[in-house]
């Protein structure tokens, strides 16, 4: 396990230990740990509490990362109505790193965006999220006197919002936030001997790799969920460019970054799983 790896665990079991409840301390300490580890010092500014109605979120025109403990707290999963105490506690510190953990790895991968690396996760990156953003955001910056077109850049910013709303579970750089923010939280709980822990936060990892390919095929339809997404956004032949770019990558990183699987994906992700 990584040195952060551990600095988190440690963080989650003085919390535990001392009987302290989720805080605000908590979140910034995560941050300041991965802000460190991954060197997102210019990328990611102190937290910020928010009063409104929704989660938790990475900003990266205002790199903030601003969310509503309340709420944060109100969304951990409570499956496990059985768990003694230590075990829910863990459930509930774990869920709570692994938001915060996602937020900062928009930032790790807005920072790989920015320095223009060239390899494929960085092209999809791109592709998927970062440069339409922007660009729209410039826009919008540099033409606030002109309230007709703000209104229009205002409708299409909504439609935009909208389709990323429904392409949520597509979205390339939401699922590889997703999935390499569960591998810490796994990767923990594998220290910490902690069997409902590790098996619950592995099927939540299996479901972050699966989910889009599952949604996919029961849809009948063929294409990866990276392509499938760029072709909603009109970026057919991006799409086809980086499924080419893809096509002799190990199985697990292809489907970290959403690409076309050959084989039967539960089985094979399992059989990998067995493998690590
Ligand atoms: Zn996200």
């Amino acid at each position: 396990m990584s040195n952060y790896q551990y600095c988190i665990l440690k963080l989650i079991i003085d919390y535990i230990r001392q009987n302290k409840a989720i805080d605000l301390k908590f979140i910034d300490k995560i941050i300041e740990i991965v802000v460190n580890e991954k060197g997102l010092h210019d990328y990611v500014k102190k937290f910020q509490p928010y009063q409104d109605d929704f989660v938790i979120s990475y900003n990266v025109i205002t790199k903030i990362i601003s969310g509503n403990i309340e709420n944060i707290i109100k969304d951990i999963p409570q499956e496990f109505f059985y768990l003694n105490y230590d075990d829910r506690m863990l459930n509930n510190f774990s869920h709570v790193a692994w938001c915060t953990i996602h937020e900062l790895y928009h930032a790790r991968d807005y920072k790989k965006c920015i320095i223009n690396q060239k390899d494929i996760e960085t092209k999809i990156l791109r592709e998927s999220y970062y440069k339409p953003l922007i660009k729209n955001y410039i826009f919008l910056r540099d033409r606030p006197r002109f309230p007709f077109v703000r209104k229009r850049i205002c409708k299409i910013q909504e439609n935009r919002y909208q389709l990323y709303k429904s392409l949520w579970h597509f979205a390339p750089f939401e699922r590889i936030a997703n999935i390499d923010a569960i591998q810490d939280i796994v990767s923990i709980a594998e220290e910490l001997r902690s069997y409902i822990l590790w098996n619950y936060m592995t099927c939540r990892q299996q479901n972050f790799y699966l989910n889009a390919y599952n949604l996919l095929k029961a849809n009948n339809i063929t294409c990866s969920p990276t392509k499938f997404y760029l072709e909603k956004y009109d970026k057919k032949r991006q799409g086809e460019f980086i499924e080419k770019m893809g096509k002799n990558l190990p199985f697990i990183d292809r489907l970290r970054l959403g690409l076309e699987i050959k084989e039967t994906a539960s089985e094979t992700l399992l059989l990998n799983l067995i493998k690590k």
